[in-house]
C-alpha cells in the first residue's frame, strides 16, 4: 500500500550572509519538516535555483556580492512560479517596494520570529500547492523514499540519487500502483504521451536506466539498503514489488 506522508518536504532556498540567522533558519526550516539549503552569496542563489527545483527562497537583501533586488529580479525572471520572500533589516519602505517590485511575493524585517516565518511560508506554500487529485505527495518503498512534490528520491538519509526526468516519472507511475500489473501502454502514456501509439523501446531503455541507477546506488551504500524491485511481466508490462 501506498503510504501518504503529508506534508511534503517542501525544498526551501536559504540565501544569507549572516551565520547566526542562517543557521537559526536552516536548523528551524529542518526541524518544522521543510528540506533547507543555505547559500550566503546571491550568485550561488541564482546557480542553485537553476541546479534544482525550490519551493520558496528566502532572500536576505544586504548580500556580499550582488543586491537581494538584484536577485529577486533574475530568480523572478527565470522562475515565474517560485515563492520568493524577503528578509530584511532594512525597514525603509522603499526597499520593501523594490523587493515587491522586482518579484518577490512578501518580505518580513528583521528581526523576525520564526513562528511567523512558517506561519507564512505555509500560507503562500498552501495557495501555490493546493491538494489537487489526492494522490499522495510522497512513498515509501523499502528503504527508499519518493517525494513526487519536490521530486526527490533518496534512502533515509542519504544524497538524492540522481534520476534523469523520465526515470523519475517512471518510477512515480510504478509508486502510485505498486503491487499491481501495469501494461506497457498504460505507462508509456502516463510517462511520455497520452497519445503514444509508436514502439516502445525508448520504455526499455529507461526501465533498463533506472533499474541500473537504483542497483548501483544501492550496492554504493555502506549497509545494504531495501530497494523496490521492478519485475518484468512478459507479454503485459511491470509491476513494482514493495
Ligand atoms: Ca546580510
Amino acid at each position: 500500500m501506498a503510504q501518504p506522508s503529508p506534508p511534503a518536504r517542501y525544498p526551501v532556498l536559504i540565501v544569507e550572509d549572516d551565520e547566526t540567522i542562517g543557521r537559526h533558519l536552516e536548523t528551524g526550516l529542518h526541524s518544522n519538516g521543510y528540506a533547507p539549503q543555505w547559500v550566503r552569496t546571491g550568485s550561488s542563489a541564482v546557480a542553485e535555483a537553476a541546479r534544482r527545483p525550490f519551493a520558496a527562497v528566502l532572500l536576505d537583501l544586504g548580500l556580499p556580492d550582488i543586491d537581494g533586488i538584484g536577485v529577486a529580479r533574475t530568480l523572478r525572471s527565470r522562475h515565474a512560479d517560485l515563492l520568493i520572500i524577503i528578509l530584511t533589516a532594512r525597514s525603509d519602505d522603499i526597499d520593501v517596494v523594490a523587493g515587491l517590485d522586482a518579484g518577490a511575493d512578501d518580505y518580513l524585517l528583521k528581526p523576525f520570529s520564526l513562528t511567523v516565518l512558517l506561519a507564512r511560508l505555509r500560507a503562500h506554500l498552501r495557495r501555490a500547492h493546493p491538494v489537487q487529485d489526492g494522490s499522495p505527495a510522497q512513498f515509501q518503498l523499502g528503504d527508499l523514499t519518493l517525494d513526487i512534490a519536490a521530486r526527490r528520491c533518496h534512502v533515509r538519509g542519504g544524497p538524492d540519487i540522481d534520476l534523469r526526468p523520465k526515470e523519475f516519472d517512471l518510477l512515480a507511475a510504478l509508486a502510485r500502483r505498486q503491487g499491481e500489473a501495469i501494461s506497457r501502454e498504460t505507462l508509456m502514456s502516463e510517462v511520455w504521451d497520452e497519445n503514444w501509439f509508436g514502439p516502445t523501446k525508448t520504455l526499455d531503455v529507461t526501465m533498463a536506466s533506472l533499474r541500473r541507477r537504483l542497483h548501483d546506488h544501492g550496492a554504493a551504500q555502506p549497509s545494504t539498503p531495501r530497494l523496490p524491485v521492478i519485475t518484468t511481466l512478459r507479454g503485459h508490462g511491470y509491476r513494482l514489488e514493495n
